[in-house]
């Protein structure tokens, strides 16, 4: 199984426009965060998290040119304001490509973009829109999706509720302001977890980064690697500060994880 890590930036991505501090002048390419979103290849099929929005250039340095789900964390648009960039994998006589999430991030997905899934919207001739399915999933009930099976979890983030997804060996958890002791017995035994850190200092929707250490620690997976950073940490200072077996994420980040 092989888990690329398309973006790993907070909503602002890194460098923040407008700003000059030192993260953000960094020439150090780690430090350059597109929004956080993740691709896993796992055998045949190809699953990715989350349509950040700069999902086209992500999926170009991925070298994908194939997907067969998409699973949504939540409506935030840091998460899903690159959906239409999914034109390219549907169409031609492809069949739609499947997308899941929860109850509400299906429902706020049918009325923001109600040109892509309202049947009555039909595109211009000769023009087109992306095909997309949506279904809704639940928390703590595993569903199989693209033939592999998958477990989400949910966690508190402010007004949002996130899912986070388990497939396997790896899971992925982004946006979570806590943990709960539930999630941490479902993530017992990963290979590889992501999980989201913000800054040093406390959030009120975030974890911060000792609230995700403390949380990767509970869980114990044999390697940790933090997502949704922002330019109030450096890459290599970040890195240098962080446990063993925790480390920052960066674009483009690709890990093979045995099965
Ligand atoms: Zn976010
Ligand atoms: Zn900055
Ligand atoms: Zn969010």
């Amino acid at each position: 199984m092989r888990l690329v890590l398309l973006g790993t930036g907070t909503s602002f991505g890194v460098p923040q426009l407008g700003c000059d501090c030192a993260v953000c002048r960094s020439t150090d390419p780690r430090d350059r965060r597109t929004r956080s979103s993740a691709l896993i290849e796992a055998g045949d099929s190809r699953i990715l998290i989350d349509t950040a929005p700069e999902l086209r250039l992500q999926l170009l340095a991925a070298g994908a040119r194939r997907l067969d789900a998409v699973l949504m964390s939540h409506e935030h648009a840091d998460h899903v304001a690159g959906i239409d960039d999914l034109r390219a994998f549907t169409g031609g006589g492809r069949p739609p490509l499947p997308l899941y999430g929860s109850e509400r991030v299906v429902e706020f997905l049918r009325g923001a973009y109600r040109y892509i899934f309202d049947e009555r919207a039909e595109p211009h001739a000769g023009t087109s829109k992306p095909k997309l399915t949506l279904t809704p999933v639940e928390p703590d009930r595993a569903v199989t999706i693209a033939g592999r099976e998958v477990l989400p979890l949910a966690f508190e983030h402010g007004h949002a509720v996130v899912l986070g997804f388990r497939i396997g060996p790896v899971a992925y958890v982004t946006d979570a302001k806590r943990v709960s002791a539930e999630a941490i017995r479902a993530l017992q035994g990963l290979e590889v977890l992501v999980l989201n850190a913000l800054w040093w200092r406390p959030h009120p929707t975030h974890q911060s980064i000792p609230e995700a250490v403390e949380a990767a620690r509970a869980i114990g997976a044999r390697r940790t690697i933090l997502t949704h950073l922002t330019h109030e940490t450096a890459h290599a200072e970040l890195a240098a500060r962080l446990p063993a077996g925790i480390e920052p994420g960066y674009d483009g980040l690709t890990l093979e994880v045995s099965e």
